[in-house]
């Protein structure tokens, strides 16, 4: 008997996953499936589990249940002890499936743009120092900083330093984007550049999942919305139904009156 695979099978699929820290159950039972070419927004009150659900999918957590695929091969890890068994650079491996970038830049400080860039390129992806630098210069000009690839993070703006953070993860040629808050520690009047970023990438086709609190924008480039309560998916759409004043649920009520 033969069995057909699904017509649009998940790129990421996230099937009942829960964790808790100690007694505190902060995933319950989440699934959430993305394919491929989707840009999926994830909001929700501060603690419900957003940030962890993304640490999870890029391996910086374990999980207790569930699963976690990418293209159907199992990514995250369960908390049996696998993680002890993997070597630093199979989990740098696996983990370059999914690209992250975070709240805090992360650069490292004695490292110019392109050489933060390079850094992945070289160590996973075992890129000459040429073939690195070429790579790193491309997506330096693809988010606007292809005169600052010899500038060192102090040298650049928040908005610079969180664009060359971007171009670090897409550099890798990841399957699937994670954003978590990418804007959250940037001056207003930077958040607009980063935003920019995201969205022409968005427009090539780049599979995304960001936690953000910024609205107009998951309404315009999300093509899903997912709201998380209490360590759970408690309302799901598209952004003009999850966003809409029709929705019945309280809870995505009482959150998105905060940003009206
Ligand atoms: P969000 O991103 O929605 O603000 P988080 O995923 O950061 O939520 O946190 C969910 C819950 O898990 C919070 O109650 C938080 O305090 C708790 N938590 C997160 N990380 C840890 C950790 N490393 N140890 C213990 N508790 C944690």
């Amino acid at each position: 008997m033969s069995i057909s695979p699904p017509a649009n099978p998940a790129l990421l699929d996230i099937s009942d996953v829960s964790k808790s820290f100690g007694s505190v159950e902060v995933l319950r039972s989440v699934s959430l499936q993305v394919t491929r070419g989707e840009v999926v927004t994830v909001i929700g009150p501060s603690g419900s589990g957003k940030t962890t659900l993304l640490r999870c999918v890029n391996f910086l957590e374990s999980y207790d249940s569930g699963s976690i695929r990418i293209d159907g091969k199992e990514v995250g890890f369960r908390d049996t002890g696998t993680r002890q068994r993997r070597s630093e650079r199979d989990l740098a491996k696996m983990r370059a499936e999914t690209g992250m970038v975070f709240q805090s830049f992360n650069l490292f400080p004695h490292l110019t743009a392109a050489g933060n860039i390079m850094l992945g390129l070289r160590k996973v992806r075992g890129k000459s120092s040429t073939e690195a630098r070429a790579i790193a210069e491309h997506w330096l000009g693809r988010v606007g900083l292809a005169h600052k690839a010899d500038s060192l993070p102090a040298e650049l703006s928040g908005g610079q330093q969180q664009r060359v953070g971007i171009a670090r993860a897409v550099a890798m040629e990841p399957k699937i984007l994670l954003l978590d808050e990418i804007t959250s520690a940037l001056d207003p009047e930077l958040v607009g550049e980063v935003l920019e970023v995201v969205r022409s990438l968005a427009e090539d086709g780049m599979t995304m999942v960001m936690v953000t609190h910024e609205m107009a924008f998951a309404r315009d480039a999300s093509s899903r919305i997912v709201f998380m309560a209490d360590g759970g998916v408690s309302a799901a759409g598209p952004p003009a139904e999850i966003l809409g004043t029709e929705i019945d649920n309280e809870r995505l009520r009482s959150f998105l009156a905060r940003f009206r």
